[in-house]
């Protein structure tokens, strides 16, 4: 009777074992795939996240460029059209946005803003972004700096050039 029993028991304890193995196969546990599916989503919300960010910082460097060599401060005054003194209106610094809504003029004496403006915001964004878009979540370090070295990098061209 105790052998038995033994046995059956035994023979319980078998099935959990069997029931763990079933259960790795139906992917409740990390898989190659889906670990790339996720580094894949990381890297597009990372680059979500930081193309703004480029952008914003690509407008910020565009008039560093322009006021620095002239011995400006890049903090007074609030920024303005070179053409007509105009002051801009917070709808007016957005980003690529505001160059397409004014179609690429001032809207207080219709003077052309010039392309380069929106070009170098776009560059700076893209470049800033661009590096976490392919290795962000597996190297994140080294995908800001070189981030940052490319969105510098625009901003060097345009005071060279
Ligand atoms: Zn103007």
């Amino acid at each position: 009777m105790l052998r038995s029993q033994h046995a059956v028991r035994d023979g319980k304890q078998e099935r959990p074992g069997d029931g763990g193995e079933t259960g790795r196969g139906g992917g409740f546990l990390p898989s190659p795939d889906n670990q790339r599916v996720t580094d894949q989503l990381c890297n597009l919300l990372g680059a979500v996240l930081l193309l703004p960010l480029g952008l914003a910082l690509g407008s910020f460097l565009e008039l560093a460029a322009d006021r620095l060599p002239r011995s400006e401060s890049i903090v007074t005054p609030p920024s303005h059209c070179r053409a007509c003194g105009r002051r801009l209106t917070p709808g007016e610094l957005i980003p690529l946005v505001s160059y397409v809504l004014q179609r690429g003029r001032c809207r207080g004496c219709d003077t052309p803003i010039g392309a380069g403006v929106p070009l170098r915001e776009a560059l700076s964004g893209v470049g800033l972004a661009a590096p976490w878009a392919v290795v962000g979540c597996a190297h994140p370090v080294a995908a800001l700096i070189l981030g940052g070295l490319l969105l510098g990098a625009v901003s060097a061209v345009r005071l060279v050039l």
